[in-house]
């Protein structure tokens, strides 16, 4: 044991405009879905470029509602990576769609375009595409698919494609705001769209209250005015937020650059706004390495979290392995190769030291 506080994995960057905006909030006494959340929702859909938005209680509702209404139903195929947290599959599955997973591309870890072409059939009506750890999927190859695209972009705001932002090709956009995303409002999630119609179904879903007929698909999504409030706040902030992320990035590659891994990939087309930043050990392709390189990963993340640091495994379980299924061997070697460094906004000079330190000695000693 150091005797220093443990460096968590994550954790929100909040200050004393939040706490201002929250109190101004109660101070009002209107504390439900009301001008506060309006204003998220237009500002948020300003700064991505987009019509609208339309706020709810969490980036999986969000999801749910954006396959309602982009059209998907009972039986309707949707296509989305075994390599994601399981709210894609929960949202799919609540719906009756029948989930399809997909493997990744090994240098992105995002949905294989390839692959997802392969996917489609005639009952696909949706392709769920997350832009992980901060960095765009292809969306230069998704787009000419002719299959609806949900931009799943609760880990990646504000980065570009090959000119293109991300939330600029799907027919829904969708953003979490859970406590340490890149912008948090405690829970909270938001469906963007430039297609009105896509808006307004999933506003009739969101809520039940004074509707002209009882829809059994709707629910009670809403967001409250004080997340709202807080969400306004930390999008003042998130151009700073980035630029402190990237920052960050920059002294782990410095720090890192002698080791025998591989570092977060930017291809040369994208930007990379470092939600996570994830490292890669070396394994040879067949299961026993992997195992191995499994058990070694553990061993690794356990040392660190003695000596005070916490890091993660990316992805908690794949879907498939969730599901029994065998294959997506891409998403089978990020799993057991991969570990995530504490990265955001809020880590001071002196936690960035230590984590270079340690990490740095802790890798050198497992790998070499
Ligand atoms: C966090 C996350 C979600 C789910 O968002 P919640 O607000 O926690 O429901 C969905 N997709 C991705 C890629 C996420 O990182």
């Amino acid at each position: 044991m150091t005797g220093t506080p443990i460096i968590p994995h994550s954790r929100p960057t909040l200050g004393p405009e939040e706490a201002e905006a929250l109190a101004a909030v109660t101070r009002s006494g209107q504390l439900a879905q009301g001008p506060q959340v309006a204003e998220f929702e237009r500002a948020m859909a300003a700064w991505m470029g987009l019509s609208g938005g339309v706020a709810v209680s969490s980036g999986t509702a969000g999801l749910q509602l954006a396959l309602s209404a982009v059209g998907v139903g009972p039986g309707d195929e949707v296509i989305l990576p075994s390599y994601v947290c399981s709210a894609l599959w929960l949202a799919a599955t609540r719906i009756g769609a029948a989930p399809r997973l997909v493997d990744i591309d090994p240098a992105t870890y995002a949905l294989d375009p390839a692959h997802v072409k392969k996917a489609v059939t005639t009952r696909t009506r949706a392709v769920i595409v997350p832009h992980p750890f901060g960095l765009p999927a292809d969306l230069a190859k998704l787009r000419p698919l002719r299959v609806p695209l949900i931009e799943d972009c609760a880990q990646t705001l504000g980065a570009m494609q090959g000119g293109c932002p991300v939330g600029s090709v799907g027919q829904a956009v969708v953003c979490s705001f859970y406590a340490t995303k890149l912008l948090c409002t405690g829970e909270g999630g938001m469906v963007l769209s430039n297609d009105e119609a896509v808006l307004e179904k999933v506003r009739a879903l969101r809520e039940y209250d004074e509707q002209s007929t009882l829809n059994p698909a709707a629910f009670n999504h809403k967001m409250t005015d004080l997340q709202g409030a807080l969400g306004l706040c930390q999008l003042n902030r998130l151009s700073s937020f980035l630029k402190r992320r990237a920052e960050i990035a920059e002294a782990y590659r410095a720090a890192f650059a002698g080791l025998p891994i591989e570092l977060p990939n930017a291809p040369p087309d994208r930007t990379h706004v470092y939600y996570r930043f994830v490292i890669r050990f070396r394994a040879k392709g067949d299961r026993r390495s992997r195992a191995r390189e499994a058990w070694r990963v553990d061993g690794i993340l356990a040392r660190l979290e003695r000596q005070g640091i916490q890091c993660r495994r990316p992805v908690f379980r794949p879907l498939h392995r969730y599901l029994g299924e065998e294959g997506y061997p891409e998403t089978e070697r990020a799993t057991d190769t991969t570990l995530s460094v504490p990265i955001y906004p809020s880590l001071r000079d002196d936690e960035i030291q230590r984590i270079t330190r340690t990490v740095g000695e802790e890798l050198k000693e497992a790998l070499t």
